[in-house]
């Protein structure tokens, strides 16, 4: 398996909780969208999913920073001139080609492969992108405007507020299930475990014909 080191290039808050990072791309390394690097880190790994086109000048991750968590941690206290050692590139999860009209199902920073998708030039799909909260919709401007179809599904929206435009009040589960018409797909599943499990009974019940290709976070 490759193994490199690279430099740390950036690194700003995307939204509440959520780090975006720009490592230097060293010209020999080449990935396929959609796929993830293993970082190597003193005595643990993580893995972390591209959001960068594969030609760009750094490689770039939107990562949720989470409460005692490891690189969570190790990441907020890296210094300026850090620099990491990768494993990689790893992963399946690419995009198939148009056979069937394609649902990209997202929650949090599971919306990292669809971005690369993105900057890669897919440009048709549907894409549910389920978050707690509007202003976790990362990465909004470049889904919206290369997607046919983009829904922020957001789960904490107060009732008496209104909705931000194409926004769908609840869960991506409850999206599809009440919103999608009947048919064959093919449905990309990115994030936790939970909406994956969630996501692909529904699938099995409602869309049994279509394609399932997943990335499971935990
Ligand atoms: C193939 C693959 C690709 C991935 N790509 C990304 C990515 O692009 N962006 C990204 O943010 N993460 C991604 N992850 C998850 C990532 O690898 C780590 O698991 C995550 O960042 C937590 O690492 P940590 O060391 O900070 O926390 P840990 O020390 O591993 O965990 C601390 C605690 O936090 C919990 N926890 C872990 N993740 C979350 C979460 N998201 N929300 C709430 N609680 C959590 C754990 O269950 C544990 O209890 C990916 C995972 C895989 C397997």
């Amino acid at each position: 398996m490759p193994r490199f080191r690279t430099r740390l290039v950036h690194r700003r808050w995307l939204a509440p909780g959520i780090l975006e990072l720009r490592l230097a791309r060293p010209e020999d390394v080449a990935f396929i969208p959609g796929q993830f690097l293993r970082f190597v880190m003193d005595g643990y790994e993580r893995d972390y999913t591209m959001v960068s086109a594969p030609d760009a000048a750094t490689i770039d991750f939107c990562i949720a920073v989470v409460d005692g968590g490891r690189f969570s941690s190790d990441i907020q206290k890296a210094g300026a001139d850090a620099s990491f050692q990768l494993t990689g590139p790893h992963g399946h999860f690419v995009f198939q080609g148009p056979a069937n009209p394609a649902v990209f199902v997202a929650t949090g920073t599971g919306v990292a492969p669809f971005v690369a998708f993105c900057r890669s030039g897919v440009d048709n799909g549907l894409l549910l992108h389920g978050v707690g909260t509007a202003d976790r919709l990362i990465y909004r401007d470049i889904l919206q405007s290369s997607l046919g179809d983009y829904v922020p599904c957001i789960s904490r929206i107060p009732e008496k507020m209104d909705r931000p435009a194409n926004a769908f009040r609840g869960r991506v589960t409850h999206y599809l299930e009440r919103q999608l018409k009947p048919g064959t797909y093919d449905f990309y599943l990115c994030g936790r475990g939970a909406m994956i499990r969630d996501v692909t009974a529904l699938i099995d019940q409602q869309f049994g014909d279509s394609r399932l290709f997943i990335e499971t976070y935990d």
